[in-house]
């Protein structure tokens, strides 16, 4: 229980204009995407720079007071939703764009610019800036780097790690550390910000970003593809990677149950009239001949049975739209169990097979929809409920149908947490699949970064 003189003592910091105490007016921070939680908290601040964040931890440190950081709000394991007597510090007022150089290929901006205004930024001096999501719109810088994102170009370019070359961070006491720097190499011992970045906010709170910028490509190609199993979709990731001079940025799996949810739910229309079980959407970069031979080449062998290649940017974007849609479709359908799940790519094929196996054995009718970066073994593993049964008694078997799914994903020695990252959610969960060396270190460092553990308790360690 926070008491009113010390609620003052953090509006103080931030202005009346940008703290919020009363509860209807927080609805916005509090609410989660896939409504399993329903957050609740005493205060939402919303500083205006790294300054204010600084005393805002300062004072959380000397008073053990609970600490949430929130950028985008659009963590799907639970990371950013206060609970209790928890602070919630909001980066959305954070939103300055500090610098763009072009020449040097790098972008510096505060934690709270969303993703989306990111990528316009790159665009507007001739660059990319390459992390993708469907949630891009939303999802704020601070956020992509605390959850390590991935998305739709993790092949050709990496996830958030990879994209970032230095970053600021409030360390749990008030201190801050400056490490914006856009150095490609930097060999001067420990390399620190791999801490921050996928630590979902326990050790510190970023508050800017160095991010890598690329040149960017002059054309896409785009098909769409009916693909008989996802077998045959594996080998025509391989097949495209080779003919295309590997320049595939983007290779998503879409069963066709999930097709059809994007078609019924969101009106994401299938480009393609015969129906297939699997589809792939896949995207060449600067390789404009290279897609029609390689599906003449995958027609030949099998591998595909029909396709479609986008003839302009409104058909590329209506590709893009049914597999966007995919996530969201499934929330019309009742209860969803989800899995965001990794193994070796070419266990993918397999693994699709014997979880889905073992699901429909665990519970009969239950409805698996697969799908996702086949091209990075990430598949969004999620399973929607049996026709006609009740939503709550679907969800409470939750933890045990996850218990099915990660069995067959452990034995492929794959994660349990491909990109959403572990929150509240699979906090749990972590002590049953990581060494007791590997719980030691990540223990170890929680002491040393927020010794009080003010900061996201309850996520990631347990
Ligand atoms: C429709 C949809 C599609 C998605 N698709 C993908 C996808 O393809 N790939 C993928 O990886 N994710 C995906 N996500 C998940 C989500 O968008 C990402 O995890 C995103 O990176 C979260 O960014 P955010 O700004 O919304 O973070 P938030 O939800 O605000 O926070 C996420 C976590 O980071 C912490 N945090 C936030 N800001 C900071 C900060 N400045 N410093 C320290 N800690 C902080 C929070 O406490 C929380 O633990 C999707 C989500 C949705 C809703």
């Amino acid at each position: 229980m926070i008491d009113a003189a010390l609620i003052q003592r953090f509006v103080d910091v931030v202005g009346e204009k940008n703290a919020i105490t009363n509860s209807g007016d927080m609805v916005a921070y509090l609410k989660e995407w896939r409504d399993m939680w329903q957050g609740s908290s005493p205060l939402v601040l919303r500083p205006a720079s790294t300054v204010e964040v600084s005393a805002i931890l300062k004072l959380a440190h000397g008073t053990n007071t609970k600490i949430v950081p929130q950028s985008g709000n659009t963590g799907l394991v639970g990371g950013q939703i206060p609970m209790g007597d928890e602070v919630l510090v909001s980066l959305d007022r954070m939103t300055k764009i500090i610098s763009v150089d072009a020449a040097d290929h790098s972008i510096t901006v505060e934690a709270g610019v969303i993703l989306k205004n990111v990528q316009a930024a790159a665009d507007d001096v001739d660059r990319l800036y390459p992390l993708s999501l469907a949630s891009e719109g939303s999802a704020r810088i601070g956020g992509t780097l605390s959850t390590n994102a991935g998305g739709l170009n993790v092949l050709a370019y990496g996830n958030a790690r990879d994209l970032c070359l230095g970053i600021e961070v409030v360390l749990a006491d008030g201190r801050i550390w400056n490490g914006l720097k856009s150095l490609r190499k930097d060999n001067t011992g420990y390399y620190l910000k791999d801490l921050f970045i996928g630590a979902e906010g326990t050790l510190g709170i970023i508050t800017a970003a160095t991010l890598k910028l690329f040149p960017k490509p002059k054309s896409y190609a785009t098909a769409f593809c009916a693909v008989p199993s996802p077998d045959a979709a594996l080998q025509l990731l391989n097949l495209a990677k080779v003919e295309s001079g590997n320049r595939v940025v983007a290779f998503e799996l879409l069963p066709a149950i999930g097709v059809g949810f994007a078609a019924k739910h969101l009106n994401a229309v299938n480009p393609l009239a015969i129906p297939s079980s699997w589809y792939v959407l896949t995207e060449f970069a600067d390789a404009p001949d290279a897609m029609e031979a390689c599906l003449e080449h995958a027609l030949q062998q099998g591998l595909v049975s029909d396709a479609a290649i986008a003839q302009s940017e409104a058909q590329r974007q209506a590709f893009w739209h049914v597999r966007e849609s995919l996530s969201e479709s499934q929330k019309f359908e009742g209860g969803s169990i989800k899995h965001d799940v990794s193994v070796p790519v070419s266990m993918v094929p397999e693994f699709i097979e014997a979880a889905t196996a073992a699901v429909e054995h665990f519970m009969r009718g239950a409805r698996v929809c697969c799908f996702g970066h086949l091209g990075d073994g990430n598949m969004h593993f999620n399973v929607s409920q049996p026709l006609g049964m009740d939503k709550a008694a679907y969800l409470s078997q939750w933890h045990a149908m996850n218990d099915v799914v990660f069995a067959e994903v452990l034995k492929r020695k794959g994660s349990v947490s491909a990109e959403h990252g572990v929150g509240r959610l699979k906090a749990a969960d972590l002590v049953k699949i990581k060494s007791p060396i590997e719980m030691e270190m990540m223990r170890g460092l929680k002491t040393l970064f927020d010794p009080k553990g003010i900061l996201n308790p309850g996520r990631v360690l347990v």
